[in-house]
């Protein structure tokens, strides 16, 4: 038989390696296990368990596995990122601090009249840093970050969308502070009532509004901010509109932004050589124009190839072992080249869809 089989056979796990799905119930030494269900992780318990070792009871009545789904792969404990990493949108930056950052901080003073908002709304094109966003107010907060897309909803938990969501909130509370970071937030709360609508999808839809109604961010029991993204503003309906009331129109990066990424990534202590003069650096941040965060990310990437391929070239066999210091520095020319390999993925069209969009419903600051 074979050594590393036995998946379903339960127990069986000898050796460090532990498959994420094999739940160890704290207590089943040896590991009966016939059936895991109902079990959950160590790792799990650890996180969320009281003092006293007991799951609390909002997360008892929920389907384990789901609990466990969203803390292994839902929870991002790796987000960690300041406000100066984002390029650009200074003014989106700075309306969702004051938005949800300091009342975050500071519920005291944040309440009544001054009460935040229960979900923001981030808009506009992909790859321009409303993930990123969300993950900076969840570092400013100390809170602990959800990211989820609503594609992964539909798709990756076909039928279970709804207890999904309803785990995804419960953990998060258990969790708090806690920001929940729902990309492609139309496809679940779109006001289009198409003929493929399922039962599942319209119920996973009324859940996610019932929680989102409960996402009090000034209130002591519930600390949990929703953060949601889109591509397309315009199909959300109006209860979706009503619980993110501030709709913030994150566009692409402008020219200032666009040269601070290529600041960063090319700077000291980017680990690569650059040999960009002013005047280089002013054409490609006027060739780049349109491209978002992401395209100018994988466009400096693709540049920063250049020089190895020349050094490949040159020294074909000794791939392995070449060196920063053997390449030359990266010039005007390679970003010329991997212009032609990244261009702007987004079209102008979409953008003067956003544009519109921004300057009936978006946020003014
Ligand atoms: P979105 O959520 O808007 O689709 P992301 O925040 O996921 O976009 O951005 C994707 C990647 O593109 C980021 O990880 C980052 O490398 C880069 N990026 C996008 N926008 C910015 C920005 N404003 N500043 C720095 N990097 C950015």
């Amino acid at each position: 038989p074979s050594k590393r089989g036995g998946g379903g056979q339960g127990a069986g796990v000898r050796g460090g390696f532990v498959p994420p799905f094999v739940k160890k119930a704290a207590n089943a030494a040896g590991g009966g296990g016939e059936d895991e269900e109902g079990v959950f992780s160590a790792k799990t318990l650890q996180m969320l368990a009281g003092p006293d070792g007991e799951m609390p009871e909002a997360l008892q009545k929920l389907d384990p596995k789901l609990v466990e789904q969203v803390c292994n792969e839902v929870m991002d404990s790796s987000a960690n990122v300041r406000w100066e990493d984002i390029a650009g949108q200074a003014q989106a930056k700075r309306l969702i601090q004051e938005l949800v950052v300091w009342p975050m901080l500071n519920p005291h003073l944040f309440k009544g009249a001054r009460a935040p908002p229960k979900g923001v709304l981030l808009f506009g094109p992909p790859g321009t840093g409303k993930t990123l966003i969300g993950k900076a107010v969840a570092s400013n907060i100390h809170a602990t970050f959800f990211n989820i897309s609503a594609s992964s909803l539909t798709s990756k938990w076909i039928g279970e969308g709804e207890k999904m969501v309803r785990a995804l909130f419960a953990v998060a509370q258990c969790m708090q502070p806690a920001v929940i970071f729902i990309d492609e937030i139309d496809s679940i709360l779109s006001a289009r009532k198409s003929d493929g609508e399922h039962e599942a999808s319209r119920r996973m839809k009324t859940e996610l509004l019932v929680q989102m109604e409960g996402c009090d961010p000034n209130s002591a029991e519930r600390r949990v901010l929703l953060v949601g993204a889109t591509n397309r503003p315009e199909e959300l309906d109006e209860a979706a509109r009503r619980r993110m009331p501030k709709q913030l129109y994150i566009p692409l990066p402008c020219e200032e932004a666009r040269r601070q990424m290529i600041d960063r990534q090319l700077g000291p202590g980017a680990g690569v050589k650059a040999d960009l003069s002013e005047s280089d650096l002013l054409k490609i941040v006027a060739k780049t124009a349109g491209y978002s965060g992401s395209d100018m990310r994988n466009l400096i990437q693709e540049a920063c190839q250049g020089p190895v391929r020349d050094a490949v070239a040159q020294h074909a066999s000794a791939v392995a072992s070449l060196s920063e210091a053997d390449l030359r520095p990266i010039v005007l020319r390679d970003f010329q080249m991997a212009a032609k390999a990244q261009r702007a993925s987004v079209e102008p069209a979409e953008v003067a869809r956003y544009i519109e969009y921004d300057a009936k419903h978006g946020a003014r600051y």
